[in-house]
């Protein structure tokens, strides 16, 4: 596809000229933090943010889904996707997604994410501040991010627009761009080849060493107990992850009691009750009831047992969980360093 060139100053310009026939999802400002919003006016648009409160995720897959309708006659679905340009995703979002729309059709098609998916085009951007807790320069390097239509970048005096898809395409073919030089395009390439390195957290480790690594320390439990010890069992850690997509699914009844909906909400593997359940007889079993081996499979989750569905770990470095953590506890760095630090 094609490479673009916006001068600064007119950027606003085309986003306000996209939100007359579409709805506009970006990164704006909360309080002294970012969220992906819609955008009311352009002027909210924060293209210089570090990383947002929630990932770009709930776009697709939002925290309270209703996703049937039924009563005594028939069940109906509650699919109903709006045209949306989700713009301004930082690259490891965008890797975020792309582990999402795999895992969406995995084993069967999950239309409730899907159909919102192809009815969105995105628009990722450059990363102009890097987050303190952020350590997407060291895991899963290998992987390249694929779900965009189209990849912004700022350089001096402007932006260039890389497009990938048609869906993509047709974004530039809006007045106010120009195509870009071949000087343009190397000077976004050297922007986004130079922040990789700007992370101040390092995980020096191999993603396969590092599955390797902790799938051996299963066993382990003074380890895990140790990394755990502080946990409230709050799953912060998951609700605020990318790459989470465990759900609880509801039925609630009308009052009429022959007619009602069924919703789902996010779940946490990190608190109590994700895997207790009740069996025949009213017997109940809860297959992770220590804090610690909730805190285990997670790790083996994002590290281990993902890996080779992904061809990298379920991770992107975004460092949410980290930032989210009361107990501080929760970050990738300590303990997968820890990890490998270890004789197990
Ligand atoms: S690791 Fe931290 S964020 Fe996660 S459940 Fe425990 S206390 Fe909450
Ligand atoms: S585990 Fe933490 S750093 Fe990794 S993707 Fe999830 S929230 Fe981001």
């Amino acid at each position: 596809m094609g490479a673009y060139f916006i001068g600064a100053h007119e950027l606003l310009g085309w986003v306000d000229g996209l939100r007359e026939s579409t709805r506009i999802i970006g990164p704006v400002a909360k309080r002294q933090r970012f969220v992906f919003a819609e955008l009311e006016s352009a002027a909210q648009l924060r293209l210089d943010y570090d990383v947002t409160i929630l990932p770009p995720k709930k776009v697709f897959f939002p925290p309270k889904q209703q996703i049937l309708a039924f009563d005594s006659e028939r069940v109906s679905d509650c699919i109903d996707p709006v045209p949306t340009v989700l713009l301004g995703v930082h690259f490891y979002d965008v890797k975020g997604l792309d582990m999402t729309d795999f895992l969406m059709r995995e084993r069967y098609e999950d239309w409730n994410y899907l159909a919102q998916r192809e009815a969105t085009t995105i628009v990722a951007s450059s990363v102009q501040s890097v987050a303190p807790r952020a350590f997407w320069g060291s895991i899963g390097a290998h992987v390249r991010p694929q779900g965009h239509d189209a990849m912004l970048t700022k350089v001096s005096e402007g932006y260039v627009l890389e497009t990938r898809t048609p869906k993509g395409e047709r974004l530039a073919g809006l007045e106010r761009f120009r195509h870009a030089t071949d000087d343009e395009v190397a000077g976004a390439e050297r922007v986004n080849a130079a922040v990789m390195d700007q992370c101040s957290q390092l995980m020096p480790y191999d993603s396969k060493e590092i599955a390797t690594k902790v799938r051996e320390s299963f066993g382990n439990e003074e380890l895990w107990d140790d990394l755990a010890m502080d946990c409230f069992s709050c799953g912060s850690c998951n609700i605020v992850c990318p790459t989470c997509y465990c759900f609880d699914v509801r039925d609630s009844w009308n009052v009429d009691q022959t007619s009602g909906q069924r919703t789902r909400y996010w779940d946490a593997c990190l608190t109590r009750e994700f895997a207790a359940v009740t069996m025949a007889g009213g017997q109940k079993e809860n297959f992770r009831e220590h804090h610690a081996s909730r805190f285990r499979h997670r790790f083996m989750r994002k590290a281990a047992y993902l890996h080779d569905k992904l061809g990298g770990p379920a991770c992107t470095g975004c460092g949410r969980c980290a930032a989210a953590c009361t107990a501080n506890i929760a970050d990738p760095v300590r303990v997968i360093n820890t990890i490998m630090g270890v004789t197990l």
